[in-house]
């Protein structure tokens, strides 16, 4: 049975999205359409607003909706530290786990040869500008092989300008992300970080 335009167009957009495959893309455009009307409104209004009003911070281009983000606004956090994370979504685990105090900076991705992603495509150099009073960095990125390499390559980078840079323990599942670990695991991995 073929679907009709305005439905087929929904499911295709729904289907763009990570983690929709077909079946759900369709189930979840006919839920659309049963919805009421004012109910549709209110998510394509918080769709909306949600990419004009979220941007970067300017420290650590986590998403916020001011100049600086809640955490780099904080000055009660400590500032000799920074966890590095690939995604808003990691930061926010950490915080979870309430075990962290310092600052984060988002990469947004890691660095994979095979996807074309190289440095100059993650916020390394954005790092790298603000490491003024910052004694200790923590690379959190995930356990997989992109997050390897990208650790491998930042603790390359950082080492040599004489600040501590440690890794965090992977009782993480390998090639688990961190977004996904509970708040124990993830504050036993922060606890038993080692020196790179
Ligand atoms: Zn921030």
């Amino acid at each position: 049975m073929r679907l009709i335009r305005p439905i087929l167009n929904l499911y295709e957009q729904l289907r763009r999205l990570p983690g929709v495959g077909s079946k759900s893309a369709l189930r979840l455009a006919y839920h659309i359409i049963d919805m009421p009307a004012e109910d549709v409104r209110a998510l394509a209004d918080a769709i909306i607003t949600a990419k004009e009003r979220a941007r970067y911070c300017s420290m650590c281009y986590n998403f916020t909706d001011s100049e600086k983000c809640e955490i780099c606004a904080n000055p009660a956090r400590d500032q000799s530290t920074i966890c590095v994370v690939e995604q808003p979504q990691d930061a926010a685990a950490m915080e979870r786990s309430m075990s962290y105090t310092g600052f984060y900076h988002v990469l947004h991705g890691s660095l994979s040869p095979l996807d074309g992603v190289g440095p100059n495509d993650l916020r390394i150099k954005e790092l790298l500008q603000r490491l003024d009073g910052v004694t200790e960095i923590i690379l959190a990125t995930n356990s997989d092989v992109e997050g390897e390499a990208t650790a491998v390559y930042l603790a390359q980078l950082l080492k040599p300008m004489g600040l501590k840079v440690s890794r965090i323990a992977h009782g993480l599942p390998v090639g688990g992300d961190l977004e996904y670990a509970d708040e124990i695991t993830l504050s036993r991995a922060l606890e038993n970080r080692r020196e790179m």
